[in-house]
């Protein structure tokens, strides 16, 4: 029986092979310049759509040489009579050194950045391909909205608008992170710009040193797919599901009150967050964490559970959060949610329904 060539990457003559197919599943890291994507059980059903010549010079391409490898052999046994799989596949290839391309829209830099969601089912190339032309609002550099920002801009989000007038106070240094001591006194979306340019250069930052009202949500959400509201006020919170409503971008909320978190979606149509709540407490009923404390893993929970929202949002994945309310209590390390519906009578997001309810 005669075996498939295993070539090793310093021996291919690029020129020789009519094509060259990277049968990977998820294409990650770089790609050998001019290959064609044929994932390999695709090939395997339908070799004639990537190769229709059984004559022709065929490279094949994995991460170590293993899935090629098992492609040639299938392809010599389907008539196929010049077929090669590169030795130690792509890893080997980088190795040496030899010339790299990018797959698609995204850069050679951009496949190593986000190799990790890119190799991940239901978001690879084209869900990282969303996350960068994605536009997200983050409203509150505080406990909740320190993790979202920092994961949307490792996650490579194209660009991120950050709305909070406060500047960093030591006692934000227990729960928030990416400030660090000599940050205190500073605007906290300066500093929050500074840390994103750090992380990732490539985020396109927008900062608004103030605070949200009813009166400046839709000039400061304008053109934005998608608002994380990571405020701690009731008030806040109505005008930011009130805006989304209005403007028809959904709505990550989150909230935290000592050991305990919650988090929900507030699509366009309702549920909204006067749904869920149609009137604010009453003064004095909840108190804000600077009365009350708080502890700062808690938050960075909610705030990592609201920034995984996002992006299943953003990239088409998994369930939504809308209709459900999740709540999270840090004490006893447990999970409840219920099911929210859409208020009749609601003033909030009753105008916007398609159904007219
Ligand atoms: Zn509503």
């Amino acid at each position: 029986m005669d075996t498939v060539p295993s070539i090793a990457p310093r021996d291919v003559d690029l020129e020789r092979y009519d094509i060259v197919l990277d049968v990977r599943p998820y294409l990650g890291g770089v790609l050998i310049p001019g290959s064609a994507h044929a994932p390999l059980d695709d090939l395997l059903a339908d070799p004639e759509a990537y190769a229709p010549d059984r004559r022709a010079h065929v490279l094949l391409v994995c991460d170590i040489g293993m899935r090629s490898a098992f492609a040639a052999d299938h392809l010599r046994k389907a008539g196929y009579d010049s077929v090669a799989s590169l030795e130690g596949g792509i890893d080997f290839w980088k190795r040496e050194g030899l010339p790299t391309a990018s797959a698609g829209s995204l850069t050679g830099p951009q496949l190593e950045r986000y190799d990790r969601h890119i190799k991940l089912p239901g978001i690879g190339l084209e869900g990282q391909r969303g996350l960068l032309e994605a536009s997200v609002a983050v409203v509150g550099a505080g406990g909740l909205g320190v993790p979202v920002i920092s994961y949307l801009a490792a996650a490579g989000v194209g660009s991120l608008t950050v709305i909070d007038g406060d500047v960093v106070e030591i006692s934000n240094l227990q729960r928030q992170p990416i400030f660090t001591s000599a940050d205190i006194g500073v605007e906290k979306v300066s500093a929050v710009a500074l840390y994103i340019a750090s992380l990732n250069p490539e985020v396109n930052v927008r900062t608004h040193a103030t605070t949200l009202t009813e009166e400046n949500a839709d000039d400061l959400f304008d053109g934005v797919d998608l608002v994380i509201d990571a405020t701690d006020s009731f008030e806040a919170r109505y005008a930011i599901s009130d805006a989304g409503q209005r403007l028809g971008v959904p709505v990550v909320t989150g909230a935290v009150y000592r050991w305990e978190g919650q988090v929900t979606t507030l699509l366009p149509g309702g549920p909204c967050y006067r749904c869920i709540f149609p009137d604010p407490p009453d003064a004095g009923v909840v108190l804000d964490c600077e009365l009350t404390g708080v502890l700062g893993s808690v938050v960075g929970t909610v705030g990592t559970l609201q920034a995984t929202e996002a992006v299943n949002l953003i990239t088409g994945t998994g369930t939504s959060l809308a209709g459900r309310l999740v709540m999270y209590d840090g004490r006893a390390a447990r999970f409840d949610e219920v099911r929210v519906g859409p208020r009749n009578d609601c003033v909030g997001c009753g105008p916007y329904r398609s159904d007219g309810t």
